[in-house]
């Protein structure tokens, strides 16, 4: 199954979470941490450290 990457920006944190194709096009995807919504789609991790610096 494919995992996807993932940005909360409630507490940001990135995530990665494995997901159903019906899951992904549900688009019902919850932060593990805080169970926030607010969550952006990551295609790569590189540039997540960058922005805190
Ligand atoms: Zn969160």
């Amino acid at each position: 199954m494919p995992q996807y990457e993932f940005f909360c920006h409630s507490c940001n944190r990135p995530f990665s979470k494995t997901l159903t194709p019906a899951e992904y096009k549900e688009g019902t995807v919850t932060c593990p941490e805080c169970g926030s919504k607010e969550v952006e789609q990551r295609w790569f991790y590189a540039a997540a450290d960058r922005r805190s610096a």
